[in-house]
């Protein structure tokens, strides 16, 4: 049995440090009273590594530019550092936030996916090259994530099947209406975002028919 000397007490187990005023215990360790959390120890670890680093980075970026004037060659008007800043913070609490346990897969991929988009929608506009953004880059990142919410829709046990698909047919068809009424002609890669989120949307009618009718009931109440 361990003892603390102040608060002369006795403490079973195998504490470290007295419960009550938190000095050293002596005496002989007992069984432990909880299980090792080797796991969650190990994760908090990595959590605070990449913590960090983001906060080196950020600082190490916002220094360079405003403290040693360092800007990217051909690009000197952009204040890069806080596009850099606004990527970290994104990356904390916008992607690592994911991770934890509690949302749905698809939620999770389709967030992720959002988030980096928007970013690099802003970085390409700073640095000159959002027509290659929007025009190629962002509708084939939507092809990716229509094709992981049929792979979700299709394994997902609990009925969840029409949210994915309504997501796949609103990422599919909403820039195609908003390009039509800009009177732009539609690149090539978002007519394939289009035709895709038809085309897995209809696929899982047929193989998820039963489903979806019931999902439509359960949520509409009909
Ligand atoms: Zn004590």
């Amino acid at each position: 049995m361990k003892k603390c000397l102040y608060c002369k007490i006795e403490v079973g187990g195998d504490l470290e440090k007295c419960p009550l005023c938190q000095s050293k215990l002596v005496g002989e360790p007992e069984e432990p009273y909880f299980p090792k959390q080797a796991n969650l120890q190990r994760r908090s670890l990595y959590y605070k590594i990449q913590l960090f680093v983001v906060w080196v980075l950020a600082i190490a970026g916002l220094s360079a530019e405003f403290l040693f004037n360092f800007k990217i060659p051909g690009f000197p008007k952009v204040h890069w550092s806080l596009i850099l800043f606004l990527w970290l913070f994104a990356f904390e609490f916008g992607i690592m936030r994911q991770f934890k346990p509690g949302t749905g897969s698809a939620r999770k991929v389709t967030s992720m996916a959002f988030i980096i988009l928007v970013l690099l929608v802003i970085t390409s506009y700073f640095f000159n090259f959002w027509r290659f953004t929007l025009g190629w880059v962002v509708p084939i990142t939507i092809i990716g994530d229509i094709i992981a919410n049929f792979v979700f829709a299709m394994i997902d046990k609990q009925g969840n099947t029409m949210s994915y698909l309504l997501t796949n047919l609103l990422v599919g068809i909403v820039p195609y209406i908003i390009l039509y009424f800009l009177g732009k002609e539609t690149p090539i890669p978002w007519i394939a975002c289009l035709i895709l989120s038809v085309i897995l949307f209809i696929g899982a009618v047929i193989f998820k028919g039963r489903m979806v009718l019931n999902e439509i009931q359960r949520r509409f109440n009909i």
